[in-house]
Parts: C-alpha cells; sequence; structure tokens
C-alpha cells in the first residue's frame, strides 16, 4: 500500500469506513462513508474499507458483498485490500493476551441478570455499568464466563474535530468493559482498536452514536501502547424517534442508482448544500467539487438530526 503526501510535513493521513454488514448499506451509513472519504481525500489521504463481521451474530450473510458493491457503484475509491474483522481473530487473542499476561483484564463470571441486580444507573450506551464484582478475583466455585479491562478512576479526555473537547469518567459512565463475551466473540471495542493501530489509522472520521465508546477506546490503546488517532464524529441520522437509522429501526437500503443526487443529500447533510447541476452530474464531477469543496468546520455540532426532508431513496 502505498503511502500518500504528508499533512503535515510528517504524518501522512489515513483514514477508514468500517461498516458492520447487519444489513444493506442506508443512508445514515451512507452519510458516515461520504464524510470519512471526503476528509481522507481533501486531506490527500487513504481511505481504506474494512468489514467489520467480528460481531458474528448480528453478521447478514452478503451484507458485506452488498455494502461494497453499493460503495462501488457510487464511484468510492478505496486504498489497498478490504480488512474482514472475522478472519483476524488471532490479532484480537494476542491482544487480550498481552493484557491477560500485564493483569489489565481479569475473568468475570457475573450475569447480566446478577449486574442489573446491584441495580447500578444505566450506562452511557444504555448497557449496564458493571460494579466490579469480580474485580479482586472470582469467588469459589464460580467460572469465567467473558473477560472485562479494568478502567481507570480518572477522566479521559479528547479533542473531538467536530465536536469539540470532551470528557468521560470511565469507571461512572461504564465501569470495567468487556473485551471477550461470554458466548466467545471479540468485542467490537477490542477488535477496533487492534485494526485501526494495525492499519496504521490515524484519522477516525465515523457516527457520533460511537462518541461515547471513545474514551473506552483511548485507554484500550493506552492499555495495548497503542496511538491514538484523531477523532471526528459527525452527526448521525434519525428517525422521528429520535433513534440512529439502523437495520433494527428499519432503515431502507439506499438506491446507487440515485448516483449524485444520492451523494448530494448525504454532503448536504453534513452542512455542505450541492449545487443543482452537480446534483444531476456525473459521479466523477460529483466527486472533484465535493473533494474541493470539503470543509469539517461546516459539519454540523450535533450528535443526532432528524432531516427536513425526506430522505432519498
Ligand atoms: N462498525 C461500526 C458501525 O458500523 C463502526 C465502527 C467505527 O467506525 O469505529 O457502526
Amino acid at each position: 500500500m502505498s503511502l500518500s503526501k504528508p499533512v503535515d510535513g510528517h504524518t501522512p493521513y489515513r483514514g477508514r469506513f468500517a461498516p458492520s454488514p447487519t444489513g444493506p448499506l442506508h443512508f445514515g451509513s451512507l452519510v458516515t462513508a461520504v464524510g470519512s472519504y471526503l476528509d481522507a481525500r481533501a486531506n490527500d489521504g487513504e481511505w481504506l474499507l474494512r468489514i467489520e463481521d467480528v460481531d458474528q451474530p448480528r453478521t447478514l450473510p452478503g451484507a458485506a458483498d452488498d455494502i461494497q458493491r453499493t460503495l462501488e457503484a457510487l464511484a468510492f475509491e478505496w486504498d489497498g485490500e478490504v480488512l474482514i474483522q472475522s478472519r483476524r481473530l488471532d490479532l484480537y487473542r494476542a491482544a487480550l493476551t498481552r493484557l491477560q499476561v500485564d493483569g489489565q483484564v481479569y475473568p468475570c463470571a457475573c450475569s447480566r441478570r446478577e449486574i442489573a441486580a446491584c441495580s447500578p444507573p444505566p450506562a452511557v450506551d444504555g448497557g449496564l455499568v458493571y460494579p466490579g464484582s469480580c474485580r479482586a478475583g472470582l469467588a469459589a466455585g464460580r467460572a469465567a464466563r467473558a473477560w472485562r479491562m479494568r478502567v481507570p478512576e480518572c477522566e479521559i479526555r479528547f479533542d473531538d474535530r467536530v465536536q469539540g473537547t470532551l470528557r468521560q469518567d470511565l469507571a461512572r459512565a461504564v465501569g470495567d468493559f468487556i473485551l471477550l463475551r461470554a458466548d466467545g466473540q471479540y468485542a467490537y471495542q477490542l477488535a477496533v482498536v487492534v485494526d485501526d493501530a494495525a492499519q496504521g489509522v490515524n484519522a477516525v472520521v465515523r457516527g457520533a452514536d460511537l462518541l461515547d465508546s471513545t474514551a473506552r477506546q483511548i485507554w484500550l490503546q493506552q492499555g495495548l501502547a497503542l496511538p491514538t488517532p484523531t477523532y471526528a464524529h459527525l452527526p448521525v441520522v434519525s428517525n422521528a424517534a429520535g433513534e440512529k437509522l439502523s437495520k433494527q429501526t428499519g432503515a431502507a437500503a439506499v438506491d446507487a442508482a440515485a448516483g449524485s443526487t444520492l451523494l448530494a443529500a448525504a454532503l448536504n447533510f453534513l452542512g455542505h448544500p450541492v449545487p443543482a447541476e452537480i446534483r444531476s452530474g456525473a459521479l466523477r464531477d460529483f466527486w472533484s467539487w465535493a473533494v474541493a469543496s470539503w470543509s469539517i468546520q461546516r459539519v454540523p455540532v450535533q450528535r443526532s438530526v432528524f432531516p427536513r426532508q425526506r430522505l432519498p431513496p
């Protein structure tokens, strides 16, 4: 894979789009693809494609190919090979082993019901804050179900390129979090940190639904002595109920045949209105105009936006 021109004289920009193949590409994920692609290209950077199918029970057969075909039909161009997480379990295992050797993770025997019974306030992502029951070791007769990462007592702070400075107290917001689940699957948090580092990604541009995961990822990067990329969290498209568009909330697949009109709707959502002649023109002209016009400062500083206009097909 070739390195592109340095942005600041030292570091070549390397970004990525990392969809989970739980269904076809919908308008919400297209917005993330457009924002991450334009930010990479406008910075003379590379843009990688990674299929995040580490959560096998949520993976829909055929969805990864479908997403790739839709991106191709819309003339996105990614650099290098597409990385498939389900083929990289050895790397996640090695990272977990390293954390085990260092004592940064511990086995946990608690069931969801036991955690809920401690009635902690809900975690930032709507899950349960882990009360730390197994932190000091498994009680006699209890078997390990999952592995958890110890979190610090201090706040994690980061400067998001869109959302500004953010802080999270991991102990209060999430508690010690899972890296290997009871069903034997590696957690998204571990896979994403390992892969961003392995691929040399230094600029993450993604949906703001992942803002609450960022502190966990920074803490894991520190635990594994990996560099922290820059972060930019784009507003996510929500439905009238304020829920993020997703397969679970019944989001429809985009119709790539709509070409520049569809891409223009996504870009408009990110604070860049597109002139009529570009909207109705060829994909190649759309991309040249969009790369030249992109400015991350124009992206609305919001976590989620309900579009006023009807979404394109
Ligand atoms: N796979 C995640 C998703 O589709 C994105 C992960 C990331 O960008 O860090 O929501």
